[in-house]
């Protein structure tokens, strides 16, 4: 597929696998995607496993990810994980903001927009998530939602950094719902997320921003979002857990 700026497949595995059920998972991913270098591929395993995974990747064309992130460097901040510690495995990216932190952990746009700093800060690249609940979505709400998030969790990042940052637009209501979003609902929030980053910064930047697609993504759906002319790659979830079908959404990417 050609596209203007290099698709970004991450798999977010949420609070799933073992230890060494990530690395059979990752070594399984492995073997399927060894050849492909068309496509920034990146998996998120939770923090306990990122240590194994991060050495089963080492000679790979697949780089680490994280969940989630402090948005200090040390201190007493019982539970919390730092960008160092993360470095640390080697990861590359850091997921924040997914709408399962805004929703259960409360956190808000200014928080997400700290640890995005804070990630930049460590030379990682955050993956901030946005998107629409369904009753925004039917309440005609979604562009004021968007504006919001997009503005609040990408707040004070200058200009490289925000080069360097990818968005996930993940409407809510199709996060493993198995509903996904039709293409054009897909381009159309996609296509307003970029007008916004043209707003927020500038036109060459939001040229270069990568925005992921999420929700219920699979093998079967993947060819048709990915060839959207701004929808950049996939931030999957439940469709990440099994070699195969992560490896059949990155090949059908291509
Ligand atoms: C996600 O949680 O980021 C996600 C998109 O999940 P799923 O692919 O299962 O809808």
């Amino acid at each position: 597929m050609d596209k203007e700026r290099k698709l970004i497949i991450a798999g977010n595995w949420k609070m799933n696998k073992t230890v060494a059920e990530g690395v059979a998972l990752v070594n399984g991913i492995k073997r399927e995607v060894k050849d492909v270098k068309e496509v920034d591929m990146v998996v998120c395993p939770p923090f306990t496993a990122l240590s194994e995974v991060s050495k089963a990747i080492l000679d790979s064309n697949i780089r680490l990810g994280a969940q989630n992130m402090s948005e200090h460097n040390s201190g007493a901040y019982t539970g919390e994980i730092a960008a160092g510690m993360l470095k640390e495995f080697s990861a590359r990216y850091v997921i924040l903001g997914h709408s399962e932190r805004r929703q259960f952990q409360k956190e808000s746009d200014e928080l997400i927009s700290k640890k995005a700093a804070a990630a930049h800060a460590a030379s990682l690249k955050p993956i901030v998530c946005v998107g629409e609940t369904l009753a925004e979505r039917e309440g005609g709400q979604m562009e004021t939602v968007l504006l919001t998030q997009v503005r609040g969790s990408l707040a004070g990042l200058t200009k490289p950094q925000m080069e360097e940052t990818i968005v996930a637009y993940e409407p809510v209501w199709a996060i493993g719902t198995g509903k996904t979003a039709s293409a054009q609902q897909a381009q159309d929030a996609h296509a307003f997320i970029r007008s916004l980053l043209v707003k927020l910064f500038d036109e060459t930047v939001a040229r270069r921003v990568r925005i992921q697609y999420g929700g219920s993504v699979k093998p079967s759906n993947t060819r048709e979002l990915m060839s959207l002319p701004d929808v950049d790659g996939a931030l999957v979830g439940g469709a990440s857990l099994e070699d195969r079908s992560f490896a059949d959404i990155i090949k059908n990417s291509i």
